[in-house]
């Protein structure tokens, strides 16, 4: 399994589509699980820019990894997203830690993303609510990188501005030299 990184608007999603396909592997968002979630709590969560809470949360990721047959060849983006979720991650019993393989962290700028997320047009992406969910990543992120690294997970920080193909180059180039793809 790959975890994907990133702060809000870093393309995490159309870069773990992209590397799904190239790979051959699933891509599992749990932004995206939570956005197509008919939950009226989850829609209002979601508007305000805060984080949807741990259980709900290990809820989906339970559910979607019950289906898949093969933990190892999938892409995960958008968890953990809080130190409570790494632990949870690296459980033993959950069985779900000893797959990842790597950790790829998008790297983009605050004034890239404030660019780019312009258009958009989500629900949730207000400047209010972008500034919010950047202020969350930049907080939580570093603390679960570091605790990741101690459980000697890989984790690789990629330039996350230029053009998509540009990145994804980055992304499978680090891929590779892990030998996760030919
Ligand atoms: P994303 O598409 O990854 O930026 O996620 C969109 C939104 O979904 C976030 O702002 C959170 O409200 C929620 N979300 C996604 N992943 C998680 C997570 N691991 N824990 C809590 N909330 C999450």
């Amino acid at each position: 399994m790959i975890l994907l990184f990133g702060p809000v608007g870093a393309g995490k999603s159309v870069q773990g589509e992209i590397l799904s396909e190239k790979l051959g592997w699933k891509w599992l968002s749990t932004g995206q699980m939570f956005r197509s979630s008919q939950d009226p709590e989850v829609k209002r969560i979601l508007a305000s820019g805060e984080l949807i809470d741990d259980e709900t949360t290990y809820g989906v990721v339970q559910e979607a990894f019950a289906h898949e047959q093969n933990a190892s060849r999938i892409i995960l983006d958008g968890f953990p997203r809080t130190m409570a979720q790494a632990e949870w991650l690296e459980r033993p019993a959950n069985g779900l830690g000893r797959n990842v393989a790597l950790v790829l962290v998008l790297e983009v700028s605050d004034e890239e993303i404030t660019n780019r997320l312009a258009g958009r047009g989500r629900i949730e992406d207000t400047p209010d609510k972008i500034k919010r969910r950047m202020e969350i990543y930049r907080a939580d992120t570093n603390p679960i990188l570091e605790y990741l690294e101690s459980k000697d997970v890989v984790v690789e920080r990629v330039n996350g501005e230029g053009s998509v193909n540009e990145i994804n180059d980055r992304l499978v180039g680090v891929i590779k030299k892990y030998k996760l793809a030919n």
